[in-house]
């Protein structure tokens, strides 16, 4: 276990500078943040340290900007938000490595927080440089990491200046997010369901190994189902096929012994654009210059029925292509399963950036036990059960 923010005591955050690693990394449009979730997730962390007199100086990423200045991934825009939907005083200042920005920490006042520019506009950052890590470090009297979803990388605002700057603990966010992950590493109930969907499998073999010999049924639908089916010789057409995945998925299905379940029907089309032209067919049925773009509905029916029997459900990845509302129905079914299982005592867990897209646009993310604010750490946490930014953190 890793020392958490709630094992400092109350003279360790009085009036101290407290330096936090936040996920930032939000959907901007026309200047102006177009989804909050990851804001939103940041709040009690903010809310617990200035309840505790601390004064926050906020360090995230946003996009790729590759270690130089570029307005378009400017963090500007949510410190607007923070201030208009959150309601806290922010102060903003740039670059975050900077003497201005030192300053910025030091006059912070009580009840104020700091947000630092974009740390990828500084050379440095995603090489984890040291010198870097430790003009961060300088920032802060102790550092916070609450950047779930960049935990799987070792970068200089989440695994370096944890070098540099102690005590180094974990956020309230990562503490929930890990506690629902460690609930599905560890004894789950039975039924354990698993349903995976989504484009890539290549990225989720060491998710699908582990699960093969642990989860009762595992779902498989989106284009991940298209590389299960054609790898049993199914005739796919021109669907989305992982062609570098067809041997693994062979030796998957091999090793499941019935475990994994493939779609029996399917809605397909001429393309993601032809919304006009889909419809369902059996899985056998595909046909030729068609694509198969979500489940049929006869398999939305069957996997519901899983669904609604688990004890313990871990979902990543949508069923289709969900971003169009022709192929989002195998979606929007298992998400209204999942909440319904909820409700009947099933400890259910959504992860996926993807996936807890769908979610949310349902309304429904408030109506399922945990909806994972990071794609790719979730899943290389369920899978080697470490993160190299939570590594960083001081023992508890
Ligand atoms: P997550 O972000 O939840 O981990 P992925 O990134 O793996 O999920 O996959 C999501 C993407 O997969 C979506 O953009 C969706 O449109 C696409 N997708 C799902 N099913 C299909 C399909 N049958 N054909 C093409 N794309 C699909
Ligand atoms: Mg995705």
């Amino acid at each position: 276990m890793r020392r958490s923010l709630r094992q400092l005591g109350a003279a360790d955050l009085s009036g101290r500078r407290v330096l936090v690693r936040v996920d930032y990394n939000v959907p901007l449009e026309d200047g102006h943040v177009r989804d909050s979730t990851r804001l939103v997730a940041s709040y009690p962390t903010l809310d617990y340290l200035r309840e505790r007199r601390a004064r926050p100086v906020l360090l995230s990423h946003l996009g790729r900007p590759d270690g130089v200045p570029d307005p378009r991934y400017s963090l500007q825009p949510v410190a607007h938000a923070l201030a208009e939907q959150g309601g806290y005083e922010v102060r903003f200042a740039a670059p975050a490595d900077s003497e201005a920005a030192l300053g910025a920490s030091s006059d912070l006042r009580e009840g104020e927080i700091l947000l630092l520019e974009n740390t990828r506009f500084l050379p440095g950052e995603t090489e984890n440089d040291e010198a870097l890590s430790q003009r961060f470090a300088r920032l802060g009297d102790l550092f916070v990491n609450d950047a779930f979803g960049t935990t799987h990388r070792a970068h200089a605002s989440t695994v370096g200046v944890a070098r540099w700057l102690k005590p180094a603990v974990a956020g309230l966010l990562i503490e929930r997010e890990l506690a629902a992950l460690d609930r599905l590493r560890g004894a789950t109930r039975s039924p354990f369901v698993v349903a995976l969907g989504g484009a890539k499998i290549g990225d989720k073999i060491g998710l699908l190994e582990q699960f093969v010999s642990r989860a009762d049924r595992i779902l498989v639908g989106g284009a991940m189902a298209n590389t299960f089916l054609a790898a049993r010789g199914i005739n796919m057409a021109d669907s989305l096929i992982e062609g570098a995945a067809l041997d693994t998925a062979a030796s998957l299905l091999r090793r499941a012994g019935g475990r994994i379940e493939l779609p029996v029907d399917l809605i397909v089309s001429p393309g993601p654009d032809a919304e006009g032209e889909a419809r369902t067919v059996d899985v056998e049925s595909v046909p030729p210059g068609t694509m198969a773009l979500d489940i049929g509905p006869e398999t939305a029916r069957r996997y519901r029925g899983a669904v609604l029997d688990a004890s313990t459900l871990f979902w990543n990845g949508p069923m289709g292509l969900f971003e169009k509302e022709t192929f989002a129905a195998g979606t929007d079914a298992l998400v209204a399963a999942a909440a319904e299982a909820t409700v009947r005592g099933a400890f259910t867990v959504i992860g996926g950036g993807d996936s807890a897209a769908a979610v949310t646009r349902a309304g429904l993310a408030d109506s399922v036990s945990h909806v994972s604010t990071g794609g790719g750490a979730a899943l290389e946490y369920l899978v080697e059960g470490s993160l190299p930014g939570i590594e960083a953190l001081d023992e508890a």
